[in-house]
């Protein structure tokens, strides 16, 4: 198999299941070494255990830096370059949501989803493009979604941050395209992670019958997408935001 991604060191944010899980193991299975980010040492440490398991070889170790914190995310980022000489590809994945309607929704749930899903994203881009511009490139992937293009019925707070997601992608491509920093983000539709199970299950089945390729999608697909994107292959492609979705249009 050829490893689209040898010699390169990725950081995946909400590495420890789900997506973010797929994606780390997707990176390491095409040469790459992850640090992958949980939210507590011992999800981290979990998921670097059970990678280790699949394959002794793996270059993978977990880190629990807040991810509300510029300060932390800074200090992980020149931890990583400072261990491994450099980072070339950040995945900005770790997120959360919640589908209560306008009338119940709690203004702090509306603040945590902001500063998960959009802040910390900004802040991981803010700390690593120096970094990346001075080794001469790399690649900032964003997580979106197909509610980025549609709306959502109920759960204001998460299609808002995901429409944040897709202006913060295609500005900063522009923004750092000079430095040869490609900046680009995924949009999955419903995929079959523990976020998805969190959905009422009327919303899942109205949603999943809506989509023409006839299923929700998996983490794998999600993580084919970041791994594409991530390698040379998308050496001409910055300010996308691809969507991975079965074509759904919900
Ligand atoms: P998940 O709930 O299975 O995993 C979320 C990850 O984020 C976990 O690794 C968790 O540790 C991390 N995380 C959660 N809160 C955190 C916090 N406060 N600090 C640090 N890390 C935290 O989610 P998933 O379904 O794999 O989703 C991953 C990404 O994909 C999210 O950005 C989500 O919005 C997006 N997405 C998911 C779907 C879907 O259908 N599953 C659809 C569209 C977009």
């Amino acid at each position: 198999m050829m490893k689209l991604l040898k010699g390169k060191v990725a950081m995946v944010t909400g590495g420890t299941r789900g997506i973010g899980l797929a994606t780390v193991r997707t990176f390491l299975e095409n040469g790459a070494s992850v640090v992958l980010c949980g939210s507590k040492p011992q999800t981290a440490e979990k998921a670097v255990q059970t990678l280790k398991a699949e394959n002794p070889e793996y270059d993978v170790c977990g880190i629990s830096p807040n991810l509300s914190n510029y300060q932390e995310i800074e200090n992980a980022i020149k931890d990583i370059v400072q261990k491994y000489g450099k980072l070339d590809i950040v995945v900005n994945n770790a997120g959360i949501s919640c589908s209560d309607k306008i009338y119940n929704y709690k203004p702090e749930d509306f603040d945590k989803i902001i500063k998960l899903n959009v802040n910390a994203s900004f802040y991981t881009s803010r700390a690593v493009a120096p970094f990346m511009k001075e080794q001469g490139g790399g690649v900032i992937l964003n997580t979106s979604s197909m509610v980025s293009v549609y709306g959502q019925p109920s759960g204001v707070g998460y299609p808002t941050s995901k429409f944040a997601i897709n202006g913060m992608t295609k500005s900063l491509a522009r923004e750092l395209a000079k430095d040869n920093i490609r900046v680009n983000a995924v949009a999955p539709g419903v995929t079959d992670t523990d976020m998805v199970s969190a959905l009422p299950a009327q919303l899942r089945e109205r949603i999943t019958s809506s989509i023409p390729l006839g299923r929700i999608g998996t983490p794998q697909d999600i993580a084919n997408a970041f791994l594409f994107l991530a390698s040379d292959l998308a050496s001409y492609i910055t300010g996308v935001v691809l969507q991975v979705d079965g074509c759904a249009m919900t």
